[in-house]
């Protein structure tokens, strides 16, 4: 068995896209390789199997398995957790996670995010809605984790508060 390093003419990794591989062969030589011949990246380590149809060969490489790649990470749902301050002095480490609200994971929100207005209003209509906000004099502070970080105090306004004028009729 023989070993042919950095081989510059098998197609590109179809995982990486790095144009170096490695081949090991049989009764190959550098110019030359024969079906079966397996094929490895040198940067990501992918394989496949050189195919030949005796003008040309090339690399089959091993299918991309998907579910193990970044793919998988972005389905990760990231835990967005908040909590109701009662003053701007609080201080987040006093907060303990199980002292905190936690969003139903139906969102897409993440850490990475460039800005987390879209995600406090969501946590402000959870509460309002469903954790008895609409109780509370608004606005409120809102101090917000995702995945355990702590990412700052908002300070959220009811937009929309029922407002009753009467006249009479009759
Ligand atoms: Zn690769």
């Amino acid at each position: 068995m023989k070993t042919f390093k950095n081989v510059p003419w098998i197609n590109c990794c179809t995982k990486c896209d790095a144009e170096r591989a490695t081949v090991q062969t049989e009764k190959g030589n550098e110019d030359w390789f024969y079906d079966g011949d397996k094929v490895t990246c040198e940067n990501c380590g992918h394989t496949g199997v050189i195919e030949a149809d005796g003008e040309c060969a090339w690399c089959v490489w091993d299918e991309v398995d998907d579910s193990q790649g970044c793919n998988e990470e972005e389905l990760v749902m990231a835990i967005v957790q908040f909590y109701i301050a009662d003053s701007k002095d609080k201080n987040p480490s006093e907060i303990t996670k199980n002292l905190r609200y936690e969003l139903p994971d139906d969102h897409n929100f993440n850490v990475d995010d460039d800005d987390f207005e879209f995600c406090i209003e969501e946590c402000a209509e959870y509460y309002h809605a469903d954790c008895d906000g609409w109780e509370d004099r608004w606005p409120l502070l809102f101090m917000l984790w995702i995945d355990d970080q702590y990412l700052g105090m908002f300070e959220v306004e009811r937009e929309y508060d029922p407002v009753f004028s009467a006249n009479k009729v009759e």
